[in-house]
């Protein structure tokens, strides 16, 4: 149980990061939202949770892939919360696609900056709080790209592989502190993110929405895609006592993809 406790989820408006924030209040966390939106979502977003869960629920707005904002949102987090987090969830991401011949730079800048730089900023800033406390956890949301690499994927891969080796060189740097680092690596999870891939495939291959999707997930063992709901149980995992000597390591979800 996590009552008292309080977590950043970052890319939480939508999706896997939703997924997360609504796993943790369900344990008694309090949450700190974070991702693009309307504000009318947002609020809604928000006041669900609250509903659901009665957690206390903050949205802290911000682009990621810029650090002047990054700074703005950790020092209206440390107003919120002048002790600091206990729990970091850096999650946000996005995908893009294309041989690396025409890969566009600024596409490789954005993607790197916001998946490998912001967790960076993130940890640098809240695991000093954290170390204080004695007690911490970083997740870093990776992927199976954070194991294995798919062609035209070079930024989302690299990003993924980078994030794998912060997360190990932190929960070293923290380890005896009370503070865990650790990734979790999902394959394909049906998300606004990979409803985007399959409508980008069945348009470029002539094919329809369901067999796209099919098509993508077949680099699962299993044929199966993994659900948002599984990728939250598997952070409040990571929170849970039970893995308190869990730290600099991974938990892999993606139907089979990489025992192959
Ligand atoms: P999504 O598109 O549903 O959600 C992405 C979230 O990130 C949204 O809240 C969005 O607003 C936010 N975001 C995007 N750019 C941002 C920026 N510059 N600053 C702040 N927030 C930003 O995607 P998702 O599928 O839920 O992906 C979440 C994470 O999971 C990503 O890191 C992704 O790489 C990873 N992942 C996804 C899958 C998958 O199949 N969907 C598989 C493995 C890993």
């Amino acid at each position: 149980q996590l009552h008292g406790k309080v977590a950043l989820i970052t890319g939480s408006t939508s999706g896997i990061g939703k997924g997360i924030a609504e796993g943790l209040a369900n344990r008694g966390c309090d949450v700190i939202l974070n991702g693009f939106g309307t504000e009318n979502e947002i609020n809604l977003l928000k006041t669900e949770i609250n509903k659901e869960y009665g957690s206390k629920v903050d949205f802290v707005g911000g682009d990621l892939s810029k650090s002047e904002d990054i700074i703005k949102l950790s020092q209206e987090i440390y107003k919120l919360y002048p002790s600091g987090l206990d729990i970091l969830v850096n999650n946000a991401g996005i995908q893009y696609v294309s041989p690396i011949e025409s890969f566009p730079p600024e596409k490789w800048d954005l993607l790197i900056n916001l998946m490998l730089t912001a967790p960076f900023h993130l940890i640098q800033r809240f695991l000093p709080s954290m170390k204080t406390k004695g007690w911490g956890r970083i997740i870093n949301m990776s992927s199976a790209h954070g194991h294995v690499a798919s062609p035209n994927k070079s930024a989302y891969v690299s990003a993924k592989h980078g994030l794998m080796g912060l997360t190990k060189t932190v929960a070293l740097e923290a380890a005896g502190t009370g503070v865990t680092c650790n990734a979790v690596c999902p394959g394909y999870v049906e998300t606004p993110l990979f409803i985007h891939q399959a409508r980008d495939r069945s348009k470029q291959q002539g094919i329809t929405f369901e067999e796209a999707k099919k098509q993508i997930v077949q680099v699962h063992a299993t044929g199966e895609p993994v659900s948002v709901d599984q990728v939250g149980e598997a952070v409040c995992f990571l929170c849970s006592p039970a893995a308190s000597q869990m730290t600099g390591t991974s938990i892999t979800m993606d139907g089979g993809w990489t025992a192959r």
